[in-house]
């Protein structure tokens, strides 16, 4: 099936004999196939209670690539605003500067640029709890990464480290290593 195919079908309902865990009524099944930008084909499965309005989703992507590792060396101010896309499973790092991002529990994947990343990282920094971290090594990381978004040129070296292989950086330079991820 070609992914034209796939995005032509619409979602399909079909009556269940399973129970709304919420008010006992019977569950309607809906299955829909379509395609998303990066991930391509996914399956969206969906038990949904027609009485109470009760809603269960999953979401599944059809396809699979080899885990993958993507290392992207920012070499000038411009550099900073390169597209990339990291999907859910993907983790972070920046050698450099010590940051290590794991994707959270609920992580969805996300569009963003390089900036984006480091504005996330400043926003994180901003939520440590003072007694857990040494505030002045945050202090400098923070006073850093600001320095590189406000355009210093500062080198540094971004790596996603992604299982599902799915993760793209919009740059020719972008080294890719086939890495099979822990
Ligand atoms: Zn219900």
């Amino acid at each position: 099936m070609s992914n034209e195919d796939i995005s032509e079908e619409f979602p399909k309902e079909f009556d269940t004999e399973s129970i709304c865990p919420s008010c006992g009524k019977k569950l309607t099944f809906i299955f829909h196939r379509t395609k998303i930008s990066y991930e391509e084909a996914i399956e969206i499965e969906s038990y949904f209670c027609k009485s109470c309005l009760y809603k269960s989703n999953e979401i599944r992507s059809l396809e699979r690539e080899e885990p993958k590792k993507l290392v992207f060396g920012i070499r000038n101010s411009g550099d900073i605003r390169t597209i990339l896309y990291r999907s859910p499973e993907a983790r972070i790092e920046i050698p450099e500067l010590n940051v290590d991002i794991e994707p959270g529990e609920i992580s969805t994947g996300e569009i963003t640029t390089v900036e984006g990343v480091l504005q996330g990282i400043l926003e994180k920094i901003d939520l440590f709890d003072e007694e857990d971290a040494d505030v002045e090594v945050l202090r400098n990381l923070k006073e850093r990464i600001q320095g590189i978004i406000n355009g210093n040129g500062e080198n540094f070296t971004l790596v996603i480290d992604d299982p599902r292989g799915k993760s793209r950086i919009n740059s020719s330079r972008v080294i890719i290593l086939r890495h099979a991820a822990e």
